[in-house]
Order: structure tokens, then sequence, then C-alpha cells
């Protein structure tokens, strides 16, 4: 018998897996070509050939017992040091090595930090929509998630309703910009409202309230955005960040920590982050693709395809008459469902062969998700289905 509580965990695993089964299905019957798979956050853009020079080069030069052995588990000093002194010159930070833990991906480096500050029964407060695997981190550790919900007019955080939800019991906040599933970047006055917040009810309860930015996206923005570097805006900041997408290298399961010196507890907190990684399992990231990502540190991977299916798909679906919110970071087009539910919804546009993920996964529903990290091409023959969904919906 599996535990009680993997029950929960496998039966909400399900729906992604039944998603992808439909896919496959669907493909078999009309032909993949006909088939507009908008489900997933797969980059879809190879990574930079450096990387994978960087890779080949590694394996054949580097002597095999830095390659290959453990190490400590916050990975090797030097990719550390090389990773603070990258972030110092990009955002006039003043981190050293020991700012920083590498971490199995961003999953990795959340279930660590979790793990390192959660007591069961602490809250975790997060923003809708979110990632829902959140929910999944906060419960391995038996915290409970407090929702605040979305300000729908622009999906900035709702900074009143955010303040409502702060009790003594609030452990941490998790903010994700560029944002999935919105594709809005938090502007720097929204940053400065959670930081005001959370230092005033910081003082007036006397506890520590983490702010977790989880910052997969940060690189893939549009139109010159900026994202502002949370770490300056407010002290007890925890980056999480992955090359999963700035580099397409999500199979590859690498990405840090940052823990700030000014972070309260600095070092018991970088202590436990160091055995968190060890008895979660992990014991340390990846060795080679530590090396790897320390020889690519200013790079990315090609964004101009995501733009270009950005302005395809908000041009297209916009002049359809969805209601489109316009993304200005990540790969995903968030769009409002022309009927209350979005299961519904996502039911009608499968007929039409369109994959689109509920709103409702991310705790936010009467919304789609569009994942275009895709061929253009798949884009511009999705074209025809979106007409006949919209024409379904008298749009
Ligand atoms: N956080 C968000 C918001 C994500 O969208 C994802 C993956 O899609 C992750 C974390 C996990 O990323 P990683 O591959 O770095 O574990």
């Amino acid at each position: 018998m599996i535990s009680k509580k993997m029950i929960k965990y496998v039966e909400g695993s399900s729906i992604t897996r039944a998603m992808f089964e439909e896919g496959k299905k669907l493909a078999a019957k009309h032909g993949a070509l006909n088939v507009y798979d908008f489900s997933l956050g797969n980059p879809s853009t190879p990574p930079p050939e450096s990387a994978r020079q960087a890779m080949s080069d590694i394996i054949n030069k580097v002597n095999p017992g830095r390659l290959h052995g453990y190490m400590n588990n916050s990975g090797h000093e030097d990719v550390r040091g090389a990773v603070a002194d990258s972030l110092n010159k990009r955002f006039g930070t003043s981190f050293s090595y020991e700012n920083i833990i590498m971490t199995v991906g961003a999953a990795g480096g959340l279930n660590v930090i979790l793990k390192s500050i959660i007591d069961p029964g602490d809250k975790v407060i997060a923003f809708a929509p979110y990632f829902g695997e959140y929910n999944n981190y906060v419960a391995n550790f038996d915290g409970n998630m407090v929702v605040v919900p979305p300000d729908t007019s622009s999906f900035q955080p709702d900074i009143k309703a955010f303040e409502e939800k702060i009790t003594k019991s609030v452990k941490a906040v998790i903010i994700n910009t560029p944002n999935n599933p919105t594709g809005v970047v938090y502007s720097e006055n929204t940053i400065k409202q959670i930081a005001r917040i959370l230092d005033n009810k910081q003082k007036e309860y006397g506890t520590q309230i983490y702010l977790i930015s989880d910052e997969p996206y940060r690189e893939l923005v549009y139109d010159g955005i900026e994202v502002p570097y949370i770490t300056k805006y407010y002290k007890n900041t925890i980056i999480c960040y992955s090359y999963s997408k700035s580099l397409s290298l999500p199979g590859e399961r690498i990405g840090y920590l940052v823990i700030p010196g000014e972070a309260d507890d600095y070092a018991n907190l970088t202590c436990a982050a160091n055995v968190a990684n060890r008895i979660l399992g992990f014991v340390n990231a990846p060795s080679i693709m530590q090396l790897t990502i320390a020889r690519c540190l200013e790079e990315t991977t090609d964004i101009t395809v995501y733009d270009t299916n950005r302005q395809l798909l908000y041009n297209h679906l916009d002049s359809l008459g969805f209601e489109c919110t316009r993304p200005e970071g990540a790969f995903y087009l968030w769009v409002k469902t022309p009927c209350s539910n979005d299961t519904e919804f996502a039911d009608k546009a499968k007929e039409f062969n369109l994959l689109l993920v509920p709103g409702s996964s991310f705790m936010c529903s009467g919304y789609v998700r569009i994942a275009y990290c895709v061929d253009t091409d798949m884009i511009k023959r999705s074209f025809a289905a979106f007409e006949k969904l919209a024409a379904y919906y008298n749009l």
C-alpha cells in the first residue's frame, strides 16, 4: 500500500497524465500536424551551442575526480563564486560563494528552502494564479498554503488582499515573476509594496517572513522590460533560480539558491539549506551541469522565436475577440474563457484539437494558459482551430 499522503499526490498527477495521453490519442486519430498541443512549458528552442560545447569539453578535459566525485553539498565553490560574481556585475549586489547553493533546478531549490524553514502548520502565501506544484512542495513539509486571490484587472498581486492574509504563522511568501501562467512581470512598485508590508508585519509580530522569489523565467522578457532584483528591496529574500528555461536545459536539472548575508538567521539558514540538499536525497546538484553553467553565465537561449510566437498568438486571439493578458515575459498567454467554466472551455477546445490548460490548475478559474514554447508553424496552423472555437462562443 502506498502512504495516505501519497494517494492525494497520485490522484492530482493523473490530470497532467490524462492530458498527455489525450494528446497522443488525438495525434494518432488526426495526425500529429493537426493537433495543437499548447499544454507544456517545455522550451522549444535548443540550448546555446556554447552550453553543449562546454559539456563535451568538460567531459574530455576536466579531471575525473573533480568532475565525477562527491563535493560540498552546496556545490563546487568556484562555480558558486562565479555565479555570485556574475550576479554582482549584473545587479550591483555583493554576494560571495557562501551566499549561493547549487540546486537540482528551481523545483529542487524550492523544496530545499521550504524544508529549511517550514514547521508543520506554518503558512506559506502565494498569489493566484501560480504554478500548481507550490501546493505539493508546501505539503511535502506539512505547511499550509494560503492563496491570495488575483487582481484580474492587471494580474499584479492584490496588495490589500495580501496584507489581510498575513498572520503570525506565515513563514514564507512565494512570488514568481515573470509569471507562470500569466506572463506578467511584477512592477517595481508591486515589489516595493510587498516589501513594505512584510517589513511592517515582521515588526508587528516579531517573526521572520521569508520572501521566496522563484525565477526560472527571469531572462525571458520582451520589449526591454526590467525585472527588479528582489534582494535589493527586502532583506529576507531568497532567490530560487533555474537554467531550465534560460538555457533550455530542463532535463539537466540545474539552478541555485541565493541566501543574502543580511537575511535573518543567515548562518543557520545556509547550513540548513546545505543539509536539506543532502537529506532530501539530491546530495548535490549534478557536477557536469554546475561546471557547464559556470562557462555560460552571460548566455541565454535565443528568445526571438518566443517573441515571434507571443506576438502572433496574442494578435490573432485578440483580433478574434478573446480577452488576453499581454505577456511581458515567460512563454505563456493567459486568456479569459468566454464561459465561466474553464474546464468546460478546455474540453471544447480539445474538440478542435487545441490542448490548453484550465486556469483552475493555477488556482484561478475562468482562464486558460496557452504555452507558446512551440514551433511557430504550429501556431500558424492552429489559427483555423481558434477561429472555430471563437465562432462556437459567438465572439
Ligand atoms: N517554478 C515555475 C514557476 C515553473 O514554471 C517551473 C517549471 O516549469 C519550475 C518552478 C520548476 O523548474 P525547474 O525545471 O527549474 O525545476
